[in-house]
């Protein structure tokens, strides 16, 4: 049986892409990536990201407003709600909370990520979570905001098991990207091996954090295969069977996904 995998949060709209977007794609094909989740970070180069997802079968959409993006257009409940319930698009996001990023009175990061939390919640599509330095806020937020009605998943998950077990407690996903393989990230690679091996997805977050042996380089989704490779040793599993759980955790997450 040949191995399927998906990247569940790349960036390949971005013009680091923009000069081998073909050649791109083959590498992921090649390294059995089958389906990638191009996520949303602003209002005006969402229209990248939802063409991208109507012009290739295997790539999905998400929209949303990063909770740094500080210029540009800040979409109202409605104009997100009626891109959210495109059937190209399989989720809200990224969304959440930068405490690193972004300083001062952060009302506004604030009712940006709970207007995403409402829109998911009435669309019934999963939220994609962006958290930095902002955690117990984060989760905070997802639960006094009934979350759990929508469910989603922690990108690029960087915090401690404490953390994760609050996100699965909500019926939220974990998703590893290159991080968990840097040898700084013990706390992580911890969660990589405890957390529910059908709670967990795998990402690249390209074109950042390229996982070890690409580390340093700009990242893509063919590499998604380091991550998860390197999780799969971590639990002591065949990558087959990281491959196939991961693959199927993605479209029971994003379950208006077509495979
Ligand atoms: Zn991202």
């Amino acid at each position: 049986m040949s191995l399927q995998l998906v990247d569940s949060h790349c960036h390949i709209n971005f013009d680091a892409f923009a000069d081998d977007f073909p050649a791109m794609l083959d590498n992921a094909r090649e390294s059995d990536i089958n389906w990638m989740l191009c996520v949303s970070v602003d209002w005006e180069t969402y229209p990248q990201v939802l063409k991208l997802a109507q012009t290739y079968p295997h790539i999905f959409a998400s929209v949303g407003v990063h909770p740094n993006h500080t210029e540009g257009h800040e979409p109202d409940f409605d104009e997100l709600l009626a891109q959210a319930q495109r059937e190209e698009v399989v989720a809200v996001g990224e969304t959440g909370l930068d405490y690193f990023r972004s300083s001062g009175d952060l009302s506004w990061q604030h009712e940006r990520f709970i207007r995403h939390i409402e829109v998911a919640k009435a669309v019934g599509k999963p939220l994609i979570i962006h958290t930095r330095e902002a955690a117990d806020d984060t989760m905070r937020l997802l639960r006094e905001h009934g979350a759990d009605q929508c469910g989603g998943v922690l990108h690029c998950f960087a915090e401690d098991w404490r953390i994760a077990e609050q996100a699965l407690e909500i019926g939220f996903y974990i998703s590893f990207s290159g991080i968990v393989t840097f040898k700084s990230a013990p706390l992580i690679q911890e969660v990589a091996r405890k957390a529910p091996l059908d709670r967990i997805l795998v990402e690249t977050d390209s074109p950042y954090l390229a996982p070890v042996p690409k580390r340093g380089k700009r990242n893509e989704p063919a590499y998604t295969r380091y991550t998860a490779q390197f999780v799969a040793d971590q639990r002591q599993i065949p990558l087959e069977a990281l491959a196939e759980a991961t693959t199927d955790n993605f479209f029971r997450l994003f379950s208006t996904a077509v495979r």
